[in-house]
Order: structure tokens, then sequence, then C-alpha cells
């Protein structure tokens, strides 16, 4: 190694190269810990760098591409000048502001008493609340119930605790001649009821749902909460999208039906409530004795979130709970706008003859590409799933940035499923206007 590390300084690329076979060769035994193996690709990282390189018209990673509502922006910018407590650790399990804010808040809608200070965490997003809940909660050889299609990270999270996932999913119902809606996807409750056994610990839903949309209807969420209470299951409710909903769908929390507040983690963020992604605030409500284990693990993982942030999303619960249900809460005004953003692109699909699924709620709407015949001559892609090579052809060739669904769904079940595209919508008119432009050429042949 000494003679390596002094060529190293005359050929350093050489060198370097010899370093990295030098250790290759004296280790004994993996690097790698088995909990890693398997989890490795990752949707988002390979689909953000593919925009990275192509720089697409970007309506595949679910982010606004407008700026947050002025007065969070106001608020983070108070805090970051709000002297020095603001620049410093604050309370591990959310900052004391932030944690009454988001119990005031919720309490109101579950229709029960949240104690700040023991049923609440704040978390680095809603993804750490969802590991946090899973690290705490679910044992080698547990099982828990996954949705499908799926926010794609529980599958991962549920494998590194060793359990495992049994996928069900929802499946659309064949309807006559009108325009599909996410409502149409429908979870059989005998499929479920038959995939839980004596090892069953927990279900995981999401609604509204990414990447379709569906938002859950109260004998949907019933349904799911009499199981959970026959069988003595716990519930991750993933409501990150819970603002957001369109043409009257409403959206339940599965929390607030009898019996739920006591087995159900709720799940949000601040991301999506405030169009903030890039804040990386999110929590999990639950019972005070579930909510000490995700405390355990959240104290020794990343033990606090960044306290300007959180202050920031404390101010904008504070206003939002003075507005509640009136035309100025932004929690009425960011659905309005996307209602209006959803509609677009729905008819820009359709004019292109690609049909969409109309979501009841969230950021995303998936389409059909199955009557679309493409020629993909990239042999890069020759060994993917259909959809896979269509986003790619499509990012690369046109211009325009999307996500496959099929990544949403387990391997044994993605097969039928990898014939639609996820869009993005909740980007300015001019994004949409963009994609409409390219995919209107494209479908003249231009
Ligand atoms: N759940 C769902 C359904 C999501 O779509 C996302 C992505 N925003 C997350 C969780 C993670 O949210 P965050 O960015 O707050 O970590
Ligand atoms: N939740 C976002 C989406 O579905 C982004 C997730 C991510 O970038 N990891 O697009």
């Amino acid at each position: 190694m000494g003679i390596i590390r002094n060529l190293a300084s005359h050929f350093p690329a050489v060198c370097k190269s010899l370093i990295r076979n030098h250790h290759k060769i004296v280790m004994s035994r993996p690097v790698q810990a088995r909990r890693t193996a398997g989890v490795d690709k990752n949707l988002w990282v390979e689909f953000t760098q593919l925009a990275a390189d192509y720089k697409p018209v970007n309506l595949g990673q679910g982010f606004p591409d407008f700026s947050p509502p002025q007065f969070v922006q106001d608020a983070f910018c108070k805090a970051v000048c709000g002297g020095p407590s603001m620049h410093q650790y604050t309370r591990a399990f959310g900052h004391p502001p932030l944690v009454k804010s988001l119990a005031k808040f919720f309490s109101r809608i579950v229709g029960c008493e949240i104690d700040p200070l023991e049923d609440v965490l704040v978390t680095v997003g809603a993804y750490q609340a969802l590991f946090c809940a899973f690290q705490a909660l679910v044992d080698e050889g547990d099982e828990v119930i996954i949705i499908e299609p799926f926010f794609d990270c529980y599958q991962p999270m549920v494998k590194m605790t060793g359990g495992k996932a049994v996928y069900v999913p929802l499946r659309p119902k064949v309807k006559g001649s009108s325009i599909p809606s996410s409502g149409d996807w429908v979870l059989s409750a005998e499929e479920l009821a038959s995939k839980i056994t004596a090892r069953t610990k927990a279900i995981v839903i999401n609604t509204p749902n990414n990447p379709i949309g569906k938002v859950y209807k109260t004998e949907e969420l019933q349904m799911i909460a009499d199981l959970c209470i026959k069988h003595n299951m716990l519930c991750i409710s993933d409501e990150v999208y819970e603002w957001l909903t369109y043409d009257g769908a409403k959206h339940v929390k599965i929390a607030s039906l009898p019996g739920m507040w006591e087995r159900t983690i709720t799940v949000g963020s601040a991301g999506k409530t405030f169009s903030a992604t890039g804040w990386k605030v999110g929590w999990a409500i639950g019972s005070g004795n579930i909510m000490k284990h995700l405390k355990t693990i959240h104290q020794n993982t990343v033990y606090h979130c960044a306290t300007a942030a959180q202050e920031a999303v404390a101010q904008g619960f504070e206003r939002e709970y003075e507005l509640f249900g009136t035309p100025e809460s932004y929690f009425q005004q960011l659905p309005a706008m996307l209602h209006l953003k959803r509609k677009k692109l729905a008819s820009c699909l359709e004019g292109v003859g690609l049909q969409p699924v109309m979501p009841e709620g969230g950021y995303f709407m998936i389409a059909d590409i199955s009557s679309v015949k493409v020629d993909f001559n990239d042999e890069s892609t020759k060994d993917e799933p259909p959809d896979f090579r269509f986003v790619k052809w499509l990012t690369k060739e046109k211009g325009l940035g999307t996500i496959p669904v099929s990544a949403f769904y387990s391997p044994e079940h993605s097969k039928e499923f990898d014939k639609y595209i996820r869009f993005c919508f909740v980007k300015e008119d001019s994004t949409l206007d963009a994609a409409e432009d390219i995919l209107r050429k494209w479908s003249k042949g231009e």
C-alpha cells in the first residue's frame, strides 16, 4: 500500500484503481449487509438522473415547479432571521410549536384529543415517518399487506425489517364508454381477507393514492377497518395528499373510524401540504403507546429535524387553523388550482389518444399507452417492461419526462399494469402547455 500511495501522487488515475482493487483483494467477507440486497435499485434515483441528463419538460417526479404560498415562505424567512435558537437543535420528537399546531389541527379532524407530546412525531419528510413506523413495528417474519399500486418505498422498507410484504392489487372495474376514473379501481374484500394470516402485523394504505389518485370512500375504509379490528392488525395510513381532492371526492382519515385511532399511524408531509417538497418536514400521528416505539427509532437515527423549517410549518398550520373551511385557506386554494391543471392535462391526453384515468385526488394522472405503437430502437432498454421503455423513449426522443406505473407494483403483478405511465400535473401552466405541444406534434407525426 505504501508503494501504491507514493506512486499515487505521480500517476493518480492508475493508482486510484490499484488502491481500489487492493481493497477488493484483501476483503475477506462481503462489505454489504444482507438487508441492502435487492433494494439497491431506486425509481427516483434512476428517473431523476434521466431528467438531469436529457432535460425534458418534466412531468415525472412529483413536485410543484411553482413556489410555496407566500405566507409559509415569509414564515421560513422570519424563522431563519429569528435568532440563535432557530439555528440550533430543538426537541427531538418535534419542535414544540409544530407538535402543538399539528395536534390542535388534527384533533379537530380526527375527532379525538391528540396529545402533542405523546401522539405526534415530526420526521424528515413522510419518508422517515414511514421508515420509523416499519422499523418500530415490523419484526422478522411478520407480514405486511400492501395495496397496489403503492408508493414504491413501502416495499424496500418492509424488506429491510426482515418482514414479508404481501400484495393485494386494486383492480379496475370494466366499465362502458365513459372516462375511466380512479374510483373504478377497487379492492376486493374477499381477496384482502384471504391474504391475512396469523403473521399479518399491519396493512399499509395510501389515500389519495400515488400513482392513480384513488380517494378511498368511507365504505372502503370501513371494510379495511373491520378487518384490522377483527384480525388485530395495525394500519399505516399514508395521507400525504390529504388536501388534494377533486370533483367532490372527500378525504376520510381511517384513524377517525370507530376503533381505529388506537391502531392507526397516520403519515403526513408538509412538502405536499404547503408545496414545499424540499423542506422535508413530515410527521406520524397515532396513539402514544404506538408512537413511543417510532420515537425510539427516530431518536437513535436522525434525532431531530431542521428547526427553522419546523417553525415555518407550525406558522403555516396556525394560519390554516384560523382559515379552515374558508376560501382563503390554502387547503382550499391549492386543490382549486390543481383541479384546473388536472382538467387541462386530461383533455391534452385525450386529444392525442392517450386514455387517462381521472384521479379523484393527489398529484398524478395515469394514462393507457397500449394503443400507441412506437418503434423503439433503443437496445439499452430491450429487456425492460413496455412502460419503462416508453418513458425512456419519450424522455430521450421527444423531451417529455413521465414515470412508468409498473414500478408501483410487486414483481408478481407488475406485468398486468405495465401499459400505464404517470404524469404529474402539479406544474405551471406553461410547463403543461410545453408538454401538450410535444404530445400534439408527436401525434401529428411532426
Ligand atoms: N408517500 C407518498 C404517497 C408520496 O408520494 C411521497 C412523495 N412525496 C412520500 C410518501 C414521501 O414524502 P416526503 O417528500 O414528505 O418524504
Ligand atoms: N413522491 C414523489 C413522486 O411520487 C417523489 C418521490 C421521490 O422523489 N423520491 O413523484
